[in-house]
């Protein structure tokens, strides 16, 4: 059975024993929390439960490496409607070790996308048309730096109030611990950065 008939027939059940019942909420989350973090698949589950997050209380955003590259991108507008629209007034950047994004090549991506039939012409293209395709497909070397980055580029964005925390941490994909990276109470003392520790 394929995955999309697998789960369109778990959620007739799922519908029809009401299941649901146990995840009411609403639109406004009960903690008043944005939470960017990574897709990865190990923390699907874990990232809530090992936060004590549960249905409502949180906002999540999730892309690959809990990154914000852009300032007017989807990522920073979501924080912005978060923020403005459903309550929220603290932030968590949560990044992860053994993320997919560190040491992410923008060479060998685009390598494995030739060999899945994208044309040498059509990358050329989209270069020459100005998409600097290598430093959008390059992730990050250092998990610790990403995570500030994305920080201060929440912290720093224009529309952003300077009311709102805005924390950095790194969770543990497999025991789901939390590192935390930035203070959003006090986001210039690198106190629990890995340097200030060594
Ligand atoms: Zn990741």
């Amino acid at each position: 059975m394929s995955v999309i008939s697998e789960i369109l027939e778990y959620n007739q059940e799922f519908v029809k024993s009401k299941e649901y019942i146990q995840f009411f909420t609403d639109k406004y989350p009960s903690r008043h929390l944005a939470i960017l973090s990574c897709m990865d698949a190990r923390i699907l589950d874990l990232l809530p439960r090992a936060l004590g997050l549960k249905n409502g209380d949180a906002k999540l955003i999730k892309n690959a490496g809990a990154m914000v590259t852009h300032p007017w991108g989807s990522v920073m507008r979501s924080l912005l409607v978060a923020v403005f629209e459903l309550q929220v007034n603290e932030i968590m950047v949560i990044s992860h070790h053994d993320c997919g994004m560190r040491g992410l090549s923008a060479e060998e991506m685009l390598n494995k996308m030739r060999q899945a039939g994208i044309s040498d012409e059509r990358i050329e293209t989209l270069r020459n048309a100005g998409i600097d395709l290598n430093s959008w497909l390059t992730g990050f070397e250092r998990v610790e730096d990403s995570v500030r980055h994305s920080v201060e580029m929440i912290r720093k964005h224009p529309l952003m109030p300077d009311n709102i925390p805005v924390h950095g941490l790194v969770i543990h994909p497999t025991t789901g611990k939390l590192s935390m990276v930035v203070d959003g109470y006090q986001p210039n003392q690198k106190t629990h950065s890995k340097e200030a520790a060594q």
